[in-house]
């Protein structure tokens, strides 16, 4: 109907012009937060898009596209958070969780490093599943920029001070 058209077209005009910036930069106060995000999906069209968004706001990227890989670089030190895709090959997404937060428990590492599940897939469970492998935050495709701005947002400031947008009781995931 008119109203789902409305929005997808909002969601594309987002990508081209900077009107997402707005409702970002009214809680931050600090100077924005450049990340090293190590992007872990397999479809070409997600990668280039994804990696568009992060570097829009000054993030660097690292991709990678499939689970294993996505594992060896999530534990080496080199990133600050991770945005993984669910469906990969060789290693899904959630396994893939599961074996770096056994690598961190295992190594006493004691930052953990935020990872933010990619999903194309919005069933009822979803969520939990990707909470209960070790996940800390919900995007789901197509990505809506806002939303994933929103998100890295809220788990990258919660190491340093306690931002008075993320005090609702489960700022980093949302139910579609
Ligand atoms: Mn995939």
């Amino acid at each position: 109907g008119a109203l789902f058209g409305a929005f997808n077209d909002q969601a594309v005009s987002d990508e081209a012009s900077d009107s997402s910036d707005a409702t970002a930069t009214a809680t931050v106060t600090g100077p924005p937060q450049t990340l090293r995000v190590l992007l872990a999906e397999d479809n070409s069209v997600n990668q280039v898009y994804a990696r568009s968004l992060l570097e829009k706001h000054g993030h660097a990227v690292t991709v990678v596209s499939d689970g294993h890989r996505a594992v060896s670089e999530a534990v080496s030190g080199r990133h600050d958070l991770v945005l993984m895709d669910i469906q990969m090959p060789r290693l899904d997404g959630l396994t893939a969780t599961r074996q770096i937060r056994e690598y961190e428990q295992k190594r006493h590492v004691a930052r953990k490093i935020p990872i933010v599940a990619l999903t194309a897939y919005a069933m009822p469970g979803d969520r939990e599943r990707c909470l209960q492998a070790g996940m800390d935050g919900y995007v789901a495709k197509p990505i809506r920029p806002e939303r994933l701005y929103a998100v890295i947002d809220s788990l990258t400031h919660l190491n340093e001070t306690t931002s008075p947008s993320s005090s609702t009781s489960s700022p980093n995931i949302e139910t579609p």
